[in-house]
């Protein structure tokens, strides 16, 4: 159903690519509604890469988020902040409030602070820091503070110490994986670069167009399954084993505790055509 207010969604995310990665399902969804997407990459993405040098990186990764934000209709920045060093410092704090509060977003994403990549864990800190924050005028007093916070969700991970993320809501992606591709497939310097160098897979890479497409879906299948069979047990237990089992690709999320709390019929409207675990 169309609403009259479009809703607006807010991934903040590390580097240009861990938006879509993590959250290209219910980023898809939400342009398919009608409704507001922006992606943030809070680093610059300058270190990704194994042969091309930092300041390469920094345009080239630019224009590969735009173009990966350009396949939905949503707006993909990357922020200055260095890859590879960023700290939940005050700079990225206010930086964040100052995002949340500009742009009034009524969900945020972003990664949980168990996560193996610092900055991942950077910027989970620095957004529960900003949670509360943004309704406090006198913090960050040149722009005017919210009356009320937004909902917070931390994106799916695998990492289990010291917790698991405990899904409180599932969307089944299956039919978004095509367009989480083409978003990835954006960032060419990552999938078809630096991340094949990573994983070692280089020599597989396509040398024509539609074939670096279907590697690219290939990749995606190969990275988002593994989240059904880690989360099995939640789905059968929510769903029952038949159910479950025709979950192969999802996403989910987990409502942070450090933000707003939404009732269920609140979460069932932030994250359209999914199922909610709790
Ligand atoms: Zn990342």
């Amino acid at each position: 159903m169309p609403h009259v207010t479009p809703l607006r969604l807010l991934v903040l995310g590390a580097h240009p690519d861990d938006a879509e990665y993590h959250a290209g399902g219910l980023a898809a969804v939400y342009r398919q509604l009608g409704h507001v997407v922006k992606l943030v990459s809070v680093t610059d993405g300058s270190s990704g890469h194994h042969v091309r040098p930092p300041e390469e990186m920094i345009g080239l990764r630019r224009a590969e988020a735009a173009a990966a934000g350009a396949v939905i209709g949503a707006t993909y920045v990357t922020w200055d902040f260095s890859d590879g060093t960023l700290q939940p410092s005050l700079d990225v704090r206010w930086r964040i409030i100052r995002e949340i509060r500009e742009f009034r977003p009524d969900l945020v994403l972003t990664h949980r602070t168990c996560d193996y990549h610092p900055d991942h864990r950077a910027v989970g800190q620095a957004v529960q820091d900003a949670s509360y924050l943004v309704t406090v005028p006198n913090v960050l007093r040149e722009v005017p503070a919210l009356r009320r916070d937004p909902v917070v969700a931390y994106l799916p991970d695998l990492f289990t110490r010291p917790a698991p993320l405990r899904p409180d809501v599932v969307l089944d992606v299956a039919d978004h994986l095509s367009t989480i591709a083409r978003m990835l497939a954006c960032h060419r310097t990552q999938l078809f670069e630096w991340l094949a160098y990573e994983e070692d897979i280089l020599d597989t890479v396509p040398a024509d167009e539609a074939g670096k497409q279907d590697w690219v879906e290939q990749w995606v299948n190969r990275h988002i399954a593994p989240r059904a069979e880690r989360f099995r047990g939640e789905l059968t237990k929510a769903f029952g084993k038949e159910q479950a089992d025709a979950l192969k690709f999802i996403e989910l999320y987990e409502i942070s505790e450090y933000a707003r709390q939404p009732t269920n019929e609140q979460l069932a409207g932030l994250f359209p055509t999914a199922v909610c675990l709790r």
